[in-house]
């Protein structure tokens, strides 16, 4: 293959320029701390791009917007405006214009939390409600926040749950997983897992505890990128603006791997993901990264997966399971078209866990 270069970070994180509870500074040095090469921070219905973006701390720090319309009852479509430059919010009581905006701008929408569960003690939801929308990038396959709503059955469990969150949750809503399989039938749409961050505090009597604070939520839910050339800051320099050259060429090398879906979601709290590769080779000599598309009619393909630690290795044809592998590698020939996708799940915390869900390699 050619030269690879790997880097991961949190997506959808919020701050006190909306709803989150840390600064700019305090999230970027949550995310220093544990190692993130970048961080992609998108506030409600505001963007603060030029006062935030650029290198900090030497973590690439990306600013976009969540934006939803605050009249809609029932509430719900959230879009996650990745790569914009000017605040989308105005349009969002139409989720098509809003969609159309964000790529006018040269960025990438992407459907947040699109399934979510609630319960009674959590009733509120905000799934995604306007299917027919076309032009999306992809979807938020894996909400790691959202995911937690449906464990909340009763007070005394959501009390467990703010103290060992990573004892109840096993991967993205099989329902969501569904959802994506059947979108990706009709065209590419890539999946990026987003963590959602916001850190509240909640009590519960005299217990006060602070949920999924930004350090766990830099640990727990990444989306790795690949890209064929390396980032060029920071360069030993503390900060760059958002304007500096070097932000806008490792930005565009983000935006490019997520648009072209070179990436995965990495579960990295179970155990780094890092150096997890999943790509195919066809008869002819002609190779595909996830995220690409090969032509059927040119030869059978091989794909093939190698993990950086011991997992069940799940090759998945059109939603469905077609190889298996316990290991860290998985070597597989297909003759048949489809959409072609890899799971690997790890036994962690007395359970199966989703560890990795990569986007897939389409053969049409
Ligand atoms: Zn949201
Ligand atoms: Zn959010």
């Amino acid at each position: 293959m050619d030269p690879i270069y790997e880097y991961y970070g949190n997506i959808h994180m919020h701050t006190t320029h909306s709803d989150g509870t840390a600064t700019f500074h305090e999230l970027v040095e949550a995310a220093a701390g544990v190692g993130l090469d970048y961080v992609y921070v998108t506030d409600h219905n505001v963007l603060v791009r030029d006062k935030e973006e650029g290198y900090r701390n030497g973590v690439l720090t990306l600013v976009g917007q969540e934006v939803h319309d605050e009249d809609r009852e029932p509430p719900g479509s959230h879009l996650l405006c990745l790569g914009v430059q000017e605040d989308l919010t105005p349009l969002a009581k139409d989720p098509q214009a809003l969609i159309d905006g964000v790529r006018a701008q040269g960025g990438l929408p992407f459907l947040a939390h699109p399934i979510e569960e609630y319960t009674d003690l959590i009733p509120d939801h905000y799934d995604w409600l306007d299917w027919d929308v076309t032009g999306y990038v992809g979807v938020e396959l894996w909400n790691y926040m959202s995911r937690f709503r449906g464990y909340a059955t009763s007070k005394w469990r959501a009390l467990v749950l703010g103290f060992f969150p990573h004892y109840f949750t096993t991967g993205p809503l099989a329902a969501m997983l569904a959802k994506w399989d059947a979108l990706t039938q009709e065209r590419p749409v890539v999946a990026l897992g987003g963590t959602d961050v916001h850190g509240k505090v909640y009590r519960l009597g005299i217990i006060r505890r602070r949920f999924l604070p930004y350090d766990h939520c830099a640990r727990a839910l990444n989306t790795h990128i690949l890209t064929r050339e390396p980032f060029q800051g920071p360069g030993g320099a503390p900060r760059l603006p958002w304007s500096d050259p070097r932000v806008a060429h490792d930005r565009a090398l983000v935006l490019e791997a997520l648009a072209a879906g070179h990436c995965w979601i990495g579960y990295d709290l179970v155990a780094p993901t890092r150096g997890f590769r999943f790509w195919a080779e066809q008869e002819g000599g002609r190779q595909a990264l996830m995220g690409d598309t090969l032509q059927a009619a040119e030869g059978a393909v091989t794909f093939h997966v190698t993990v950086p630690d011991t997992g069940e290795i799940r090759l998945l044809r059109n939603g469905r399971v077609v190889s298996l592998a316990r290991g860290r590698e998985l070597h597989r020939l297909e003759l048949e078209p489809g959409v072609y996708r890899v799971e690997v799940w790890k036994k962690r915390w007395g359970a199966p866990r989703g560890w990795i869900f990569s986007n897939p390699i389409y053969v049409r």
